[in-house]
């Protein structure tokens, strides 16, 4: 029954640790640098609604906005709603801007952006 020295050293965690796997699993998740991500399409998305409700067509002018929200439900899920809000009424700038606002809460993260 003697202590076992080696095994205090075998610790490999590490605080920055985590936030690189953090980094890593969001790659994975959505599906690598072919397309935009997260934030770019959050710059775009509203525009790209826009289009749609004019009748126009928003994949011509941002073709890499309809891939990454084939593979990202999050984008998707918000993407219906503001498509949602664009169809039922045109001018909704104040019930927009609460969901931008929780949009944001949501990409900034628990640290910081
Ligand atoms: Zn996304």
């Amino acid at each position: 029954m003697s202590p076992d020295p080696q095994a205090d050293n075998a610790a490999p965690s590490s605080p920055g640790e985590g936030e690189t796997l953090q980094a890593l699993l969001d790659f994975l998740r959505h599906g690598g640098p072919t397309e935009m991500d997260c934030r770019e399409l959050l710059e775009v998305i509203a525009r790209y609604v826009d289009l749609e409700a004019t009748g126009a067509a928003p994949d011509e002018a941002m073709p890499g906005v309809g891939l990454h929200l084939e593979d990202c439900d999050h984008c998707h899920e918000l993407y219906e709603v503001l498509q949602h809000l664009e169809l039922q009424r045109p001018s909704l700038d104040q019930e927009l801007e609460q969901v931008w606002e929780e949009v944001r809460a949501l990409t900034a993260g628990p640290g910081s952006a």
